[in-house]
């Protein structure tokens, strides 16, 4: 056999206008391209990782002890917190977006007996799991989720704080207080609310477990560390039952944070091989994070998604999303049906916006990391020219109208 060597791999930038991956900050991939060649056990490898771990704690709001990152991507943080979910476990996720009903399959996988895994093993129906499903572009609200688990009475509940499927934010207050009035112990889907959203997880007593992802709200792709947060409450359930994994268990995990039997300790022990590039380049991001401040971030993304949104419905769409960091449109009537034209023109051009992975099909323009007038109104000027280049028709005055109004200066959108 001939093996053949390509040419090297390379990336053209593009402009990332998704619901993510965000843009990450050049100072992320410069600390990931500076570190040096250092094993796992290194000293300043251990001593950033439990930087991490303390900036973490303050990122997310809290005073769990295990708040850590997972090695890995969102759903590594989220199949390590359903980890906890055991065969036979009675479990009510709510759904309504892509995501969430993912998760909902993950904890149906988990929570399924082996005869219910074996009968279906891609898509168990397990008894013990109901689903309730809100529908695509609706948030979950208090009067769902008091109804369901006031019936139900779970061991645990789940839902996505914020849908990114449909751009939809969703009642954590509600679940919170349900949780506790209820006895069940909630798990959050935090993927796409960290980092974008002001809010402190210690404020939400009702929830045990919440995960997150790196690339979201975090600004960090390279391949690094989804951020988790676990109460005692969640850990000392998970120590009574076990949970069938050593490589993603939130106890064995921890240990190389430097948290053990509970407590910080002054240095990590092993228990995977980490990567000094992705300590380096974690720790600069939440570095970033905590500089510019939470709510800094999260008053910024309120603020530039008013001004896409009110731009886009200048354009004659219609917006259905509630989420500050992304917007699901309706493009206008005389375009209605050509959403994935239009996102298939746009990502030929390296303009990365995207459409719904669900029905019904809409098209999602994101801002991770745009937090400034000149991104936006890039994606602006951009998005309306697709418009135009599918035989739509936009009026400049009434999209300069907009910026002008929140930026100051009229740009040309032509
Ligand atoms: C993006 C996303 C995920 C998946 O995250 P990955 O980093 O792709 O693994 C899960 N849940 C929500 C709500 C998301 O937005």
């Amino acid at each position: 056999m001939t093996v053949h060597v390509f040419p090297q791999l390379e990336i053209p930038h593009t402009l990332a206008a998704g619901p993510g991956p965000g843009n990450t900050d050049e100072r992320v991939l410069q600390r990931f391209a500076s570190a040096g060649v250092a094993d796992h056990m290194t000293p300043d490898v251990l001593r950033g990782m439990v930087e991490c771990k303390h900036m973490l704690r303050e990122v997310w709001g809290t005073d769990n002890v295990h708040t850590f990152g997972a090695a890995g991507t969102g759903w590594t943080a989220l199949d390590m917190m359903f980890a906890a979910v055991r065969p036979g476990d009675k479990v009510v996720a709510f759904t309504n977006g892509t995501f969430s009903g993912i998760d909902a399959l993950t904890l149906r996988i988990k929570a399924a007996t082996t005869e219910e895994l074996a009968a279906n093993s891609l898509d168990p129906q397990a008894a013990s799991v109901t689903v309730i499903e809100v529908p695509h572009g609706q948030s979950v609200t208090a009067d769902v989720i008091e109804a369901a688990l006031s019936e139900h009475k779970p061991k645990w509940a789940f839902m996505a704080h914020w849908e990114t499927g449909s751009g939809r934010i969703n009642d954590v207050q509600a679940f919170s207080d349900a949780c506790e009035a209820h006895g069940a112990m909630g798990l959050v889907d935090a993927v796409s609310s960290l980092g974008v959203g002001d809010f402190r997880i210690d404020d939400f007593p009702g929830v045990v477990g919440w995960a997150s992802c790196p690339q979201k709200g975090i600004c960090c792709l390279p391949l690094t560390y989804a951020p988790v947060s676990f109460t005692d409450r969640f850990i000392d359930s998970l120590k009574a039952t076990g949970a069938s994994t050593y490589g993603n268990h939130p106890i064995f995990e921890a240990r190389h944070w430097g948290i053990v039997d509970g407590k910080d300790v002054e240095k990590g022990t092993y228990h995977r091989t980490h990567s000094g590039y992705a300590v380096a380049a974690f720790h600069e991001a939440l570095r970033l994070t905590l500089e510019q401040s939470v709510a800094s971030r999260a008053a910024d993304y309120t603020r530039h998604e008013a001004v896409l949104r009110e731009a886009v419905e200048a354009m004659g769409c219609e917006v259905t999303s509630n989420m500050t960091s992304l917007v699901v449109l309706n493009l206008p009537p005389s375009l209605a049906g050509r959403e994935m034209e239009l996102v298939q023109h746009c990502r030929a051009q390296n303009f990365g916006i995207w459409p719904t992975l669900s029905a019904p099909v809409q098209v999602r323009i994101g801002i991770l990391n745009q937090l400034n007038r000149s991104a936006i109104e890039e994606i602006v000027r951009r998005f309306a020219q697709a418009i135009r280049d599918l035989g739509g028709e936009v009026n400049n005055e009434d999209v300069d109208a907009v910026l002008h109004r929140h930026y100051g200066v009229a740009i040309a959108a032509e």
